[in-house]
């Protein structure tokens, strides 16, 4: 038998890197479409040896052309820095990458899953966010060309879907964390643990009170796979992230706690639209996926601080 072959685009980022590198585990062919705006081949280098790993340097704007059985649509820039950067941009790769790669998978017939986010919900009215939360955002603010670019994908799959039968996945991610996120991303774990690992200041935007649920990569790339091989008919959204909450006040006390750092906290203005408040209701993925996260923010983040502390050492912060 052939074996599969699967599509991860922003493969070389953060999220796909290891979803490539655990694909790989299961004895998939795996390619990997970047056009390294946020990735690097530093995510993947590892990867570069294996005979069944491919990369292609790609923009999800142009035409995709290749057979597979699989795709994980993953290409867009993901933090605020860099999706505030080029924010046309940023709607286009969400849109128009959407539009390609669901072209790509009606005519392969291929399965294809959505790297939604829990961006689409906004600043939340309802919490925790169930998926049946229709969201409350900003359609004109600095944010919205991720957080509406992601809705208008999501739009665009549920068409293809009732349109072309094409069989799709939608997962909403929720913050998550690990080895490979870059350091000068501006996300909160990221900034965090350099800041503190090199004793500086650590920013909190705002007073510190607005919250967020972090997820560990290992177990969101389990979700997400599991997501791909679950029955045709469960399409989502679902949401994927850790139901533990914390306010970043919270978080900066524990990175100072697990660095042993000299930083002192210092407060600077909250973003606008920054949401105030998050955490996934991961019912449904319990229910049809029989997923639910195992690692603990407390116990997991010592490895990305490891992480970024060989990176130090290295001189390459
Ligand atoms: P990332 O920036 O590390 O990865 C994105 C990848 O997409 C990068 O390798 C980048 O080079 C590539 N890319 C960007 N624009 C592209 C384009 N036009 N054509 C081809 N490749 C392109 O971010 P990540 O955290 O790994 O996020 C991956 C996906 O997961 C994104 O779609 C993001 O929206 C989604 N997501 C992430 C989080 C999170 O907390 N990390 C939360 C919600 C959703
Ligand atoms: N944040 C912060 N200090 C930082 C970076 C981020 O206080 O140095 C806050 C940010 O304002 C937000 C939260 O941390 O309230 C999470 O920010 P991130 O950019 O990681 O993710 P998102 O806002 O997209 O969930």
């Amino acid at each position: 038998m052939s074996r599969k072959r699967i599509l991860v685009t922003g493969g070389a980022g953060f999220i796909g890197s290891h979803l490539c590198e655990k694909l790989l585990t299961y004895g998939y062919d795996v390619i990997c479409l970047d056009n390294l705006f946020t990735g690097s081949k530093d995510n993947i280098r590892h990867l570069m040896n294996n005979n069944y790993f491919e990369f292609i340097r790609q923009d999800v704007l142009e035409d995709i052309y290749i057979e597979c059985d699989q795709i994980y649509n993953l290409a867009c820039p993901a933090s605020p820095i860099h999706y505030q950067y080029d924010p046309i941009k940023t709607t286009k790769a969400s849109f128009i990458g959407a539009l390609h790669t669901l072209g790509l998978a009606k005519r392969c017939h291929a399965r294809i899953l959505q790297a939604s986010t829990s961006e689409v919900y906004g600043d939340p009215e309802v919490h925790p966010q169930p998926e049946s939360y229709r969201g409350c955002v900003n359609p004109i603010g600095p944010r919205s060309c991720y957080d509406e670019g992601k809705r208008v994908a999501e739009t665009l799959f549920f068409d293809y879907h009732r349109q072309h039968k094409v069989n799709i996945k939608v997962i909403r991610i929720f913050n998550t964390y690990g080895p490979r996120m870059r350091p000068d991303d501006g996300r909160v774990v990221s900034n965090f643990i350099v800041q503190a690992l090199k004793n500086q200041d650590i920013t909190i935007y705002g007073d510190g009170t607005q919250t967020r649920s972090f997820c560990y990569v290992s177990d969101l790339v389990d979700g997400m796979i599991k997501m791909m091989e679950s029955e045709k008919d469960f399409t989502g959204p679902v949401n994927l992230g850790n139901p533990g909450e914390f306010t970043m006040l919270e978080l900066a006390n524990l990175v100072i706690k697990l660095t042993g750092s000299k930083s002192k906290i210092t407060y600077m203005p909250l973003p606008q639209d920054d949401p105030t408040q998050r955490k996934p209701v991961i019912e449904l993925a319990k229910n049809k996926l029989n997923w639910e996260p195992k690692i603990k923010l407390e116990d997991d983040l010592k490895s990305t601080i490891k992480y970024f502390d060989d990176m130090l050492r290295d001189g390459q912060l």
